[in-house]
């Protein structure tokens, strides 16, 4: 059995950040993933600002798509181009995992390229099976996305409400002028994407609402009509968290000897599924807690730099729930639009 002081389970922009940041402070980190680095479906889209909050993008080596601009569309015709006094990057998950993962590394970290298989909590700490070894460790990392192995042996799982299932292509030929977010006729919206040598096309709904052929059918139809030289290199389905009760926010995401973060935190945006940058953030809290050797305030750091925000948003998409209920999807779409195209919450 091999020792370490922190073992991550998920190696995308959370587990691997943490990874860094808990090896550079002289920890002994193990990091898995089976997968990554991995082009793993998702818009790809950092919020304007993004480059700057955290200091390793100074350095990273690979494209980055700059946007200036995002263009809505909304119910009744609305249309509007949102423009962003900072440019907004748009990257490949594939490029940010392998910049993300070789800092681990270099930083210090142990990155073993197999899946968790098994999970036990024991008196004296855990242990993890990957099938071919195990591991022991004081302390387990949830990192593992939305459908997260460690959060389902420490907390309750996310709840079908708060979830929203998306699906879409990495597309060759579409070339927006600027990204795209279309929200109509359903809870949730549709996207295009340009990131240089390909675009990602996808569209979300919240779970429930419609299945993955309803959803593909529409984004098949809207890439027909505007875009009809696109064509789908490959398609994928999804789940993201979308929460819709703020008390959501309220549960542990820390204990003695775990913590969750990213997609397995629940830290996305309730109203968009954004959750790039609450990874990174919440990575960055996790690392302060555990060098202090004091996981359970993770829970007060990650609560102080964004709590209140996914707070109020998961407030926002409770409100447009219950006018969706009442008078049906247009009131929610016009409220999503308008977040988007940055006159709303
Ligand atoms: C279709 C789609 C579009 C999106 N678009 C955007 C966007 O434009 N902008 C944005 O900010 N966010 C977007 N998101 C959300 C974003 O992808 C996530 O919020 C973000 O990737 C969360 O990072 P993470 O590190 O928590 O989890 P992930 O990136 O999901 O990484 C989890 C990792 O854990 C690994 N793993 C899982 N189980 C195990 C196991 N048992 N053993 C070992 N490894 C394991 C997986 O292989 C994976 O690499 C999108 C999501 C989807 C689904």
């Amino acid at each position: 059995m091999r020792n370490s002081d922190i073992t991550i389970v998920g190696a995308g922009p959370a587990g691997a950040v943490l990874a860094a940041g808990c090896a550079a402070a002289g920890m002994r980190v193990l990091l898995f993933d089976h997968r990554a680095p991995w082009e793993k479906p998702c818009g790809g889209m950092l919020g304007p600002g993004a480059f700057e909050e955290f200091d390793y993008f100074t350095a990273y080596p690979h494209p980055v798509y700059f946007s200036t601009a995002l263009r809505c569309t909304g119910p009744r015709s609305n249309e509007s181009i949102r423009p962003s006094e900072r440019p907004f990057p748009v990257l490949s998950r594939q490029d940010l995992g392998e910049y993300l993962i070789d800092r681990a590394v270099r930083c210090g970290a142990r990155f073993v390229s197999e899946r968790i298989v098994r999970l036990d909590r024991g008196k004296t700490g855990w242990s993890l099976s990957t099938g071919e070894s195990t591991y022991a460790a004081s302390l387990v990392a949830g990192a593992d996305g939305v459908r997260s192995m460690v959060r389902a042996s420490v907390a309750t799982p996310i709840p079908r409400p708060h979830r929203s299932l998306c699906c879409g292509y990495t597309v060759q030929g579409a070339r927006p002028e600027h990204p795209l977010i279309r929200c109509e006729d359903l809870r949730g919206y549709l996207w295009l994407f340009d990131r240089g040598t390909h675009q990602s096309a996808g569209i979300l709904s919240r779970m429930g609402d419609l299945g993955v052929t309803a959803l593909l059918a529409r984004l098949d139809d809207f890439l027909a009509r505007e875009h009809p030289s696109a064509r789908a290199v490959s398609r994928y389905a999804a789940l993201i968290p979308s929460v819709c009760d703020p008390a959501f926010f309220d549960l542990p995401c820390a204990g003695d000897d775990w913590l969750l973060l990213g997609d397995a935190a629940v830290h996305v945006d309730p109203l968009t599924g954004e959750g790039i940058r609450y990874a990174l953030a919440g990575a960055r809290c996790a690392a302060g807690s555990l060098i202090d050797d004091n996981p359970r305030s993770y829970d007060e750091s990650w609560r102080a730099a964004f709590g209140d925000l996914l707070r109020a948003k998961a407030s926002h998409l409770a409100r447009m729930d219950a006018l969706a209920e009442a008078f049906g999807t247009e009131m929610y779409d016009a409220l999503l639009y308008s977040h988007f195209a940055g006159d709303g919450a």
